[in-house]
């Protein structure tokens, strides 16, 4: 829970500047606001902290993944090669569009795999929607090149990694448009919400566009703007990105703290010889907001994991988690829907009940990740360490 950690003056302060002039709306109202324009100017920031040339905030991360596809032009029948662990908000806004999503393996990177993107190319893969899983990156070098090949459109989906970062460049900027969530859960917050990233211009008026109804912005008389294209809303309000802005301006502070506290617990883990660490392409990215690493087997993952939760310590087994696995997502292998999706009509090439993807089971059946929290002190971390230890001596029988 990092950004969400620190709520406080900053956030209240930006929150109130809006309040006083009573414009939750982020569009017109020249007049009234004096000079208030809280969505702007996080865009604006934002796009300087990430190095893109623009950002666009919306009401959601999720908003963001669906905005964010429809500006590249994804649309029905396209498909779209995604992982089988992400949130369920990547999929369905390959759905929401009419894409079809086509599933392939992660590797122990968390995230898509070179070769699994591979297999899963047709000629209708219009696009990689790469998820930078749990904070940090894929094998970028492999995939960014295989796209190219391929001619094959490269969207990220970074909602879990504002400000990792590969060779010096922000996740959410390595392909052609990236999308941030500032949901409650993520590195920074905005209650919700979330933001486009690209730095190509139409693309961004596209989601500019697409997400207001498809009103161009243009002027100060919102009854008389055109609007070039179809869209929805997928606005978000003033107080929202009020909150998004001073969060942003602690993401240093964020970032530092968690590579700190998690430096010390992954060097505590070094002593066990049976665990493994996921594969960080370029360590010095890593957002650090879970400590992942791997067990010998599931048995042994799900026994830490269940005594790690009873010692107190925040850990996520994503096997048994309902949200970040396709195991648990009863919802889409049945696609339980309350209206039709064009994925019905159409049909997708993949079976959804019987999808098989031994690699990415093999991965997350091993998989255990501790949230890092940027309060932790020196007391705490030694405290979970203490706990820790105790458990993994028990669990491997040492
Ligand atoms: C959180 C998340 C989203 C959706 O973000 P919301 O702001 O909760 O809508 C999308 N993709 C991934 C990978 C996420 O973790």
């Amino acid at each position: 829970m990092p950004g969400s950690e620190l709520f406080g003056a900053e956030e209240r302060k930006e929150v109130m500047d809006v309040l006083e002039t009573g414009i939750m709306f982020r569009y017109n109202h020249d007049q009234q606001r004096k000079g208030i324009w809280k969505a702007r100017e996080f865009e604006h920031e934002l796009a300087n902290f990430v190095g893109a040339k623009h950002a666009h905030v919306v009401s959601s991360g999720s908003t963001a993944v669906a905005t964010m596809m429809a500006a590249c032009g994804i649309g029905t029948g396209d498909e779209v090669i995604v992982p089988a662990f992400t949130y369920i908000a990547t999929i369905e806004g390959a759905l929401l569009n009419g894409a079809l999503p086509v599933f392939a393996e992660i590797d122990d990177t968390l995230c898509l795999s070179p070769e699994g993107i591979r297999a899963a190319i047709t000629p209708k893969t219009k696009a990689v929607v790469l998820v930078q899983m749990c904070g940090a990156m894929a094998r970028m070098d492999e995939i960014i090149a295989l796209c190219k090949e391929h001619n094959i459109m490269l969207i990220e989906d970074s909602a879990q990694a504002l400000g990792a970062s590969y060779k010096g460049k922000m996740l959410g900027t390595l392909g052609i448009m990236g999308a941030y969530s500032f949901d409650f859960f993520k590195i920074i917050t905005a209650g919700e919400g979330g933001a486009i990233v690209t730095n190509d211009e139409q693309l961004y008026k596209n989601a500019d566009m697409y997400s207001d109804h498809g009103h161009d912005h243009i002027g100060d008389n919102r009854g008389m703007e055109k609007h070039p294209i179809l869209g929805f809303n997928y606005r978000i309000s003033e107080l929202h990105a009020a909150v998004g802005l001073a969060q942003l301006r602690k993401i240093n502070y964020i970032l530092e703290r968690k590579k700190a506290n998690k430096k010390v617990l992954k060097e505590a883990l070094k002593k066990y010889p049976e665990i493994t660490f996921r594969f960080l392409p370029d360590p010095e990215g890593d957002s650090a907001t879970f400590l992942s690493f791997f067990m010998p087997n599931e048995d042994l993952a799900r026994t830490t994991a269940r005594e790690f939760a009873k010692a107190g310590i925040g850990v996520n087994y994503w096997f048994d988690n309902n949200y970040h696995y396709i195991r648990n997502w009863e919802h889409l292998r049945e696609m339980k829907t309350v209206a039709k999706l064009p994925i019905e009509i159409l049909g997708s090439r993949q079976d959804y009940r019987n999808l098989q993807l031994p690699q990415s089971d093999l991965i997350i059946s091993r998989l255990i990740s501790v949230g890092i929290r940027i309060t932790w002190t020196e007391e705490d971390l030694k405290n979970i360490i203490q706990k820790m230890d105790t458990i993994l001596q028990e669990v491997l029988q040492k």
